[in-house]
């Protein structure tokens, strides 16, 4: 039995398919180019995105989003999971908690130009000694009359090489809320910010994660995000945001995989039978085909809940969940179909050895396993076991 979708759910998730059906043939090209594809190839897809209505899913309608449902965020991410090389992130999907917060003059500056795919951001929160444990950063943003004053070094800023502003996540130097984070936009050619450099990483991306100094980068004061003091509870919700559309991307990941793997078992001959004959292999797809039902129904029903209004604290936790269960799942499906596919299974031409190294930062990022284990424990204390029902 199928999970219930509706016909628009399904219509999104096909359409989402499509797109990633025709990302799929560009990812060994891009693998063997530093993740970059030809800027015709980069706009043809962009162009595709346009057409097939996947633009900005996340964000109101009324300001010229998609107005998807989660569930149907869902679904679009899981089909984007399926394509390695972040090809997929072509769908672009802004700071959906932003348009509650923004000012007049940060919807037009900002948020509506992103929406419209003219603008790109990147958030640079993460510091050398701080990464799990926010609090500990020790970037500065300080009022000086009518601007804020940015000081730090930013460490990971993922896609930092193609945008044209930073979320900048700083402590505050006075005022009320001294010592209190605050969340400020810097346009990225604010002087005083610059790459201090470009550490390689284990994929192969087009998107950088660059380490970036802020030295006395002077914004307006009207490019503070919210209040002074907020800016914890927007890095909050983007990592809730964040935890279950990884959820999802390792979805889509896992059932490439699984379908690869398998087709492959089926084909390939050894001993004279199919290795699809040997109980061995047969065990490892059973076993990923199952992990991936579970991780499927678990992301499915977290992105409902919150669709039907789920206490907050309780999407925190379930979104920790999906994501940790979701994320080691599909670690442990990428292993198994590099084992499958033998020699070839360890050739960068070939899905599962990308994947192989793809998917390990999904345990890494927006919150560690031992982090998401961390809130999901802390919400068994308060809540008991009632967090799952
Ligand atoms: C490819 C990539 C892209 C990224 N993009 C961005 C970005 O765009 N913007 C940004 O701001 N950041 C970004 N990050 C940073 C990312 O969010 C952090 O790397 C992550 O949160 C972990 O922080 P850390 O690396 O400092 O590790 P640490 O926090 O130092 O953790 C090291 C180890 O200690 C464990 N640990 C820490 N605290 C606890 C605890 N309380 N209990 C048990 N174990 C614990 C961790 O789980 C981990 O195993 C990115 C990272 C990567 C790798």
């Amino acid at each position: 039995m199928s999970f219930p979708l509706s016909d628009e759910d399904r219509d999104v998730q096909a359409r989402a398919r499509t797109l990633a059906d025709e990302l799929i043939p560009f990812e060994v090209e891009a693998e063997l180019h530093d993740g970059e594809l030809p800027p015709d190839v980069v706009a043809a897809h962009e162009k595709r995105v346009r057409e097939l209505n996947l633009e900005a899913i996340n964000m109101p309608k009324e300001l010229g989003g998609g107005g998807l449902t989660t569930l149907q965020q869902v679904l679009v991410e899981e089909q984007i999971g399926r394509v390695t090389n972040a090809l997929g992130w072509v769908v672009h999907t802004p700071a959906g908690w932003l348009p509650g917060v923004a000012t007049p003059h940060q919807l037009d500056r900002w948020v509506i130009p992103t929406i419209r795919g003219d603008l790109r951001e990147c958030y640079a929160i993460t510091e050398e000694a701080a990464g799990s444990d926010v609090d500990g950063i020790q970037a500065t943003v300080a009022r000086d009359g009518e601007e804020y004053v940015l000081n730090g070094v930013k460490w990971h800023v993922t896609s930092f090489n193609l945008s044209d502003y930073v979320f900048f996540q700083g402590k505050l130097t006075a005022g009320s809320h001294e010592g209190a984070h605050a969340f400020v936009i810097a346009d990225i050619d604010t002087p005083g910010i610059r790459v201090v450099r470009t550490p390689a990483y284990t994929h192969t991306y087009a998107h950088h994660h660059p380490v970036v100094a802020f030295e006395e980068v002077r914004v307006p004061a009207e490019n503070l995000v919210g209040a002074e003091g907020d800016g914890m509870r927007f890095a909050h919700e983007w990592f809730r945001y964040e935890r279950l559309m990884i959820a999802a991307r390792s979805l889509g990941a896992a059932e490439r995989l699984t379908e690869e793997s398998t087709a492959f078992a089926r084909d390939r001959q050894a001993y004279g039978h199919p290795i699809f004959d040997y109980q061995a292999i047969q065990f490892m797809l059973a076993d990923s085909v199952t992990e991936l039902w579970a991780a499927r129904l678990m992301t499915y029903r977290t992105a409902q809940a919150i669709d039907e209004g789920e206490d907050v604290k309780v999407q925190h936790a379930q979104c920790s969940m999906a994501k940790l269960f979701a994320s080691e799942m599909a670690g442990r499906v990428a292993d198994r179909a590099v084992q499958i596919f033998g020699g070839r299974g360890f050739m960068r031409e070939n899905v599962a050895e990308r994947f192989s190294r793809e998917l390990r930062v999904d345990r890494i990022w927006e919150g560690t396993s031992e982090i998401q284990r961390v809130i999901i424990a802390d919400q068994l204390a308060k809540r008991g076991v009632a967090v799952v029902r």
